[in-house]
């Protein structure tokens, strides 16, 4: 592919559909839809910056674009439904038909690796639209273990794949999203596979100073790591990228 451009493009909401009591499916088309693809490659954590109005002027939103399909000129974006705060939950939440969307991108970084001998997947809702294109391009012979908080059994999805892969769904139960430490215990606990893992890791910040030094205390090299944190919790995207750019410059992958 030639080297890809960031394209700013509308589209317009087609289907709206909850695949979970937290995460909503958004279904999106329009005459943008080539400009976009163009640039869309095949990385599976592919994501883009949604572009909302605020007073103060345009405010930006990193979302995951986790599925393309190129004969039905679509793509979906999947949001998790987390409050009535911010601008993409809420908008996400009232999303309808005929709405449309702007945004800008793509940007990327990450996609299994076929030659790992194992995929590990860790993260929150936020980061359960990328893992879902990931687990998808797996070949039937890739072996892959997941460990994915969400609220309650009543939030776990199906989630297609050819691999073989163990998914291991932590509940929060009363706690609220960032608040547990489920995901850095289960991983901790987790019997490590032989040979070369190849992890994905995303979600809350907490993530970033808890299992992120835990994989690379010499269990996986820093060049098989996709690692950064999707939110933090208490602050908005703005907040949220003050803090980054006050942490350690190797933590910070992919660029908001
Ligand atoms: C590369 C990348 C890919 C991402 N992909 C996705 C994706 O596919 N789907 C997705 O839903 N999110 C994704 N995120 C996370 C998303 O960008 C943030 O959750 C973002 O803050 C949501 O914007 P907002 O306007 O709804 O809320 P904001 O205005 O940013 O925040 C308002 C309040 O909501 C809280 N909050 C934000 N996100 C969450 C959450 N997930 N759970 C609980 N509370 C939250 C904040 O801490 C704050 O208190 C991704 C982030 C990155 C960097």
């Amino acid at each position: 592919m030639a080297k890809r451009q960031k394209v700013r493009v509308q589209l317009e909401v087609q289907r709206v559909e909850d695949i979970s009591p937290s995460l909503r499916r958004v279904v999106l088309s329009g005459e943008d839809f080539d400009t976009y693809a163009e640039q869309h490659g095949d990385d599976t954590d592919t994501y883009v910056k949604l572009i909302f109005q605020s007073d103060a002027g345009e405010v930006k939103r990193t979302y995951s674009v986790p599925f393309i399909d190129r004969e039905a000129r679509e793509i979906a974006i999947i949001f998790v439904t987390h409050a009535d705060e911010g601008f993409a939950g809420p908008w996400a939440c009232s999303a309808q038909p005929g709405d449309v969307l702007t945004f800008e991108g793509p940007g990327s970084g990450y996609r299994p690796d076929p030659t790992a001998d194992h995929h590990l997947f860790v993260g929150d809702e936020s980061a359960i639209p990328a893992i879902l294109a990931a687990l998808a391009v797996l070949s039937p012979d890739a072996r892959a273990t997941a460990f994915l908080e969400v609220d309650d059994r009543t939030h776990e999805i199906d989630l297609p794949t050819a691999a073989h892969v163990e998914v291991n769904w932590l509940h929060r139960d009363q706690m609220q999203p960032g608040e547990t430490d489920a995901l850095f215990d289960a991983v901790r606990s987790w019997e490590w596979p032989a040979g070369r893992v190849h992890a994905f890791v995303h979600g809350e910040s907490a993530l970033l100073k808890t299992v992120r030094p835990y994989l690379l205390d010499g269990r996986v090299a820093r060049s098989d790591i996709s690692v950064s944190a999707y939110w933090r919790r208490g602050v908005d995207e703005q907040g949220f990228r003050q803090w980054k750019s006050q942490q350690d410059e190797a933590v910070m992958r992919p660029e908001v």
